[in-house]
């Protein structure tokens, strides 16, 4: 690992993706500008990825512009996900190394010159790992807990449960990260994916400044099952070896019948267990079925080959500002 010369001057991006955000954006500017003016060695680029908010977001985010400060704005179509805005901060971003980072503050913008001094040793991927999550709700915790554990059970390469997409990126990093194809994106487990030297600095993840959560219950659900389904094929291939196992199980039982009744004579039926089994082995069919969905419909989705964003247009600030 080769460390950078340390008085190198250096352009970092800050990607920020934002959605009904307006009454945080005005204080997260501050306190990013107001951090960076003792840096003077670092040349930041703010750069705002408005996706398709419905409030006053875009016209804040313009009125900031007009005052002079020097933010990019891509402004999306409509609302695509914040996956989907932060592959657009990624395409639109110029820095040496790129940052992702909540508008919301939770995540403490001071850690990026950590990040940087890591990056300066020769790192690649700096990832912002929260030692604690006492700000999330407990059924929060568990269930990302339980995500965690499945995923890494089932898929490789593994991720980390207490990494989000906080982090410093080399160049080469967003690069790698641009050049896959697939639109339908699970950014955590595409950043292992492509790979780099990586290490972490460590923060606890404070409550939101202002405005609220857009991820509710659903929405994390979906995307627990994107995670699932884009790094593994375990799901599909349970049902061949359940399956397997069932068959070779009822084989047994009906020589097992088939002795019965050579030996005793003709049995009277079971009504009940007849009507359990069929109702059981109905349910897991289509369980089967449902999962087999899941993956037909997302090779349906990816073969339309749409882009992952629409940019409805970039705005940049006036140089003369
Ligand atoms: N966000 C986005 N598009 C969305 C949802 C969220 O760009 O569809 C942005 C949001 O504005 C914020 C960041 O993603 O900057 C994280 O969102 P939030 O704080 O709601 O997530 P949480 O911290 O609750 O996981
Ligand atoms: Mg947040």
């Amino acid at each position: 690992m080769e460390p950078k010369s340390t008085n190198a001057p250096l352009k970092a991006t800050v990607v920020v993706p934002v959605f009904n955000e307006e009454n945080v954006i005005s204080i997260f500017l501050e306190t990013i500008e107001e951090l960076f003016k003792a840096r003077p060695d670092i040349q930041l680029e703010i750069l705002f990825v408005n996706d398709g908010s419905t409030d006053a977001t875009l016209a804040r985010l313009i009125e900031l512009q007009d005052m002079g400060h020097q933010i990019r704005i891509i402004d999306l179509s409509r609302n695509f996900g914040k996956e989907a805005a932060l592959a657009a901060g990624l395409h639109h971003a110029t820095g040496q190394v790129v940052i992702p980072i909540d508008v919301d503050l939770q995540d403490d913008p001071k850690l990026i010159f950590d990040m940087i001094e890591k990056w300066r040793e020769g790192y690649e991927v700096v990832l912002g790992r929260r030692i604690d999550r006492s700000t999330d709700t407990r059924l929060k915790r568990v269930t990302a807990n339980a995500f965690y554990y499945v995923h890494n059970l089932i898929s490789q390469p593994k991720i980390s449960s207490n990494v989000g997409d906080f982090r410093l990126m080399d160049r080469k990093v967003v690069e790698a990260f641009r050049s896959l194809p697939e639109s339908r994106r699970f950014s955590k487990g595409l950043f292992a994916w492509v790979g780099f030297r990586s290490t972490y600095v460590d923060y606890s993840r404070t409550p939101r400044v202002a405005g609220c959560s857009k991820f509710n219950g659903w929405k994390l659900w979906n995307f627990a099952l994107e995670g699932f389904t884009s790094f593994s094929t375990a799901p599909l291939r349970f049902w061949t070896y359940f399956g397997l196992g069932i068959s070779l199980t009822s084989f047994l039982y009906a020589l097992l019948i088939i002795t019965k009744v050579l030996i005793r004579g003709i049995d009277v039926p079971g009504y009940a267990s007849l009507i359990v089994a069929i109702m059981f082995f109905g349910g897991l069919q289509l369980m089967g079925i449902g999962i087999l969905g899941e993956y037909l419909g997302r090779t349906y989705i990816e073969s339309k080959r749409r882009p992952i964003f629409i940019v409805r247009e970039a705005i940049e600030p006036s140089k003369n500002a």
